[in-house]
């Protein structure tokens, strides 16, 4: 199919694909109502969890990427900081605490639409556990990372500029992959 009908989340009619005026990107525009659908990125929150010169890292126990290991990190939600938001996905994810060294960096992927926010964060507890969506928690010294099975290539992306930064002498850049 070249079409697909949409319908207007408001009043349920039939919409049209069409140019607003003032907005260089289509929109889908409600015949009956004229609501225009927007549609925008989602943006993640995740920390890069520091202790001394180890890393700590979730196994995930869900799809997808299931086994493989990753960063806490997980959307966003309504009413809440990008720093709330990282505390939040670390506790749920593997009930590790931090203070916030400074924001890490950004990962953009405009093809699905999604925009990470990952924060460097120095671990303070150590009562640290697998909980919801984990399997397992380990720390990692940076010399160990399992780099074959890292879940997803934005994890690979900070877990790598943070090696270097640490063998550079220079711990606490920023990076972003630009796209
Ligand atoms: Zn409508």
């Amino acid at each position: 199919v070249d079409f697909i009908m949409i319908y207007c989340e408001k009043c349920g009619s039939i919409t049209e694909n069409s140019n607003v005026e003032g907005d260089s990107i289509r929109r889908d525009v409600c015949k009956s109502c004229s609501f225009i659908r927007y549609i925008n990125p989602k943006i993640i929150v995740g920390v890069l969890p520091v202790k001394d010169e180890s890393i700590l890292l979730c196994k995930r126990d869900i799809e997808p990427s299931k086994g493989k290991w990753t960063i806490p990190s997980g959307f966003m939600e309504m009413n809440e900081s990008l720093e709330d938001g990282a505390r939040r996905e670390s506790i749920e994810e593997a009930n590790c605490k931090f203070d916030i060294i400074r924001l890490y960096g950004t990962y953009s992927i405009p093809v699905i639409g999604q925009v990470l926010f990952v924060f460097l964060g120095k671990i303070i507890n150590n009562d640290y556990r697998a909980m919801d969506e984990t399997s397992e928690v380990r720390l990692f010294p940076i010399s160990k990372i399992p780099w074959d099975q890292i879940a997803f290539p934005s994890v690979k992306f900070f877990l790598s500029n943070y090696v270097n930064d640490n063998s550079n002498g220079k711990k606490f850049l920023f990076h972003s992959n630009f796209s």
